[in-house]
């Protein structure tokens, strides 16, 4: 299944992410992708914010992973930009995030396309400048 939004401002991204999260079960698994400052983190913003996350959300600049334990079920954000090689993934363990009882995210999912699991929900978000500087397009697939 497919279908696409379109956003006009931040808090529209992140209102649609918090709906997103409302239906969230433990062990589903997101992955964002999209150019850098798109609106990746705003997303996951609103995300933590429809699981009941009151802490600051920001990408985890020193940390693969961040993990948050105070909303509905955990929520396991992974920013993999600066990912090396994918042997770190092995090294943070990341199949007791992916399969684990709660929510992961993962931003810049691209870069670990070969460890994604197959059942998963992908978001891509792009700009488009012919309708201004706040417009983003956001598709969501369910792949299983
Ligand atoms: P990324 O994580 O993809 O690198 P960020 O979420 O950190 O990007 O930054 C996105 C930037 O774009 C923020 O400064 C945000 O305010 C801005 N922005 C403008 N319009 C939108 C929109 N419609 N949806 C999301 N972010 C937007
Ligand atoms: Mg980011």
């Amino acid at each position: 299944m497919e279908y696409k939004i379109e956003t006009n401002s931040p808090e529209e991204t992140r209102e649609f992410a918090k709906k997103m999260a409302e239906s969230a079960k433990p062990s589903d698994v997101i992955t964002l992708i999209g150019d850098l400052g798109v609106g990746k983190t705003v997303f996951t913003q609103g995300i933590a914010e429809g699981l009941g996350i009151k802490d600051t959300v920001n990408s985890p600049t020193f940390t693969i992973v961040q993990v948050y334990d105070e909303g509905r079920m955990p929520f396991y954000h992974f920013d993999v930009y600066r990912i090396g090689d994918i042997e770190e993934m092995d090294e943070i363990g990341y199949e007791d995030y992916f399969y684990g009882d709660g929510l992961t995210m993962i931003e810049w999912a691209n870069l670990i396309e070969e460890i994604l699991p197959e059942k998963r929900t992908e978001v891509t978000i792009e700009k488009n400048p012919e309708k201004g500087f706040d417009y983003r397009l956001i598709k969501v697939k369910t792949i299983d």
